[in-house]
């Protein structure tokens, strides 16, 4: 999964329309504006300290990254930007948009000393698992020229890649403050099942097909990333579905103060804060989690 989807990512923009598929900020700027109204928040009630860095883990296009950083910029507050991208394609669309933003391979290779306000959308989820069948581990192996799993059976699913990255995460934040926003498609407890999945040309695919040339991705288990943060001195808050947060947020309110600042685009709009928000398309199955520096506020919608 991880050999497949390094070559997938390194050599293709595969988000949008023409690509395999949509990510919540391609959808619409409401939900970086979202994003960056909540850091932005939770940096004004910290104190505003200075020295803050915008990071973010996988940013495809910088789409979300341009839509937080101006809310953010609305707030007096003007981060340098720090991106963990490992695809050369990638890089340069966001180079683009963000010329004066860093690049690193790793979250730990991030400069500075002063507080992260990080996010990461639909990162988490492209990070490789394993799977086990009882003690077994479900491996693939190849059958004349197909791949077949080797067993199947009742499927628990493990990632400690997504584990260590959970690690990295409170590790920087308990070292230098800050709070980060993990947004993902998976489930608020652990639970057996295979939940592995192919996207190409926004339609499901064969997992084995095709490797590397599709988009393949699993469920968070989000218990998981927040108990791999305990012990490190910070804590998490939520997971809360993402349409509630997005509610809680003020989506509502923005998307009438759009639709009265651009009437022709009205239905747009609506259709955007539905396809977010509503339980029939993503409000649901995404969730939000936090994971914060612990004399830093709960992020607005995830207070307890
Ligand atoms: N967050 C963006 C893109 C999601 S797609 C959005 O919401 O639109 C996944 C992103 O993670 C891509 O930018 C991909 O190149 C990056 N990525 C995937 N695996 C990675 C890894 N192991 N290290 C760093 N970046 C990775």
């Amino acid at each position: 999964m991880g050999e497949a989807n390094a070559h997938y990512y390194a050599t293709r923009d595969p988000l949008g329309e023409e690509g395999d598929f949509t990510t919540a900020p391609e959808i619409s700027q409401m939900f970086g504006e979202m994003v960056g109204a909540a850091l932005a928040d939770c940096w004004d009630r910290a104190g505003r300290p200075e020295n803050a860095i915008y990071a973010e883990l996988g940013p495809g296009r910088g789409t979300l990254a341009t839509d937080a950083l101006r809310v953010m910029a609305q707030a007096g507050l003007n981060p340098e930007a720090h991106f963990v991208e490992t695809s050369p394609v990638l890089r340069e669309l966001q180079r683009q948009r963000h010329p004066s933003a860093g690049w690193h391979s790793s979250l730990v290779d991030i400069p500075g000393d002063g507080p992260l306000l990080l996010v990461a959308n639909e990162f988490f989820d492209a990070l490789p698992i394993r799977q086990w069948v009882g003690d077994e581990e479900r491996r693939v192996a190849l059958e004349g020229d197909r791949f077949i799993f080797t067993n199947d059976g009742l499927i628990r699913e493990e990632s400690s890649l997504r584990e260590a990255v959970a690690r990295d995460i409170s590790a920087g934040i308990a070292s230098r403050g800050g709070a980060a926003l993990i947004v993902d498609y998976g489930h608020l407890r652990s639970a057996i099942g295979d939940t592995l999945q192919a996207v190409q040309g926004h339609r499901y695919a064969d997992v084995l097909a095709n490797p590397g040339e599709q988009d393949l991705t699993s469920h968070v288990d989000f218990e998981t990333l927040a108990r791999a943060t305990e012990g490190t001195g910070v804590a998490t808050d939520g997971p809360v579905e993402q349409g509630q947060w997005l509610e809680a947020l003020g989506i509502g309110q923005r998307t009438a103060a759009l639709t009265k600042a651009s009437p022709n685009r009205a239905a747009e709009f609506v259709a955007a804060k539905v396809r977010l928000c509503d339980s029939s398309a993503m409000g649901s199955l995404f969730k939000v989690m936090a994971i914060r520096h612990g004399d830093w506020p709960a992020p607005v919608g995830l207070e307890r």
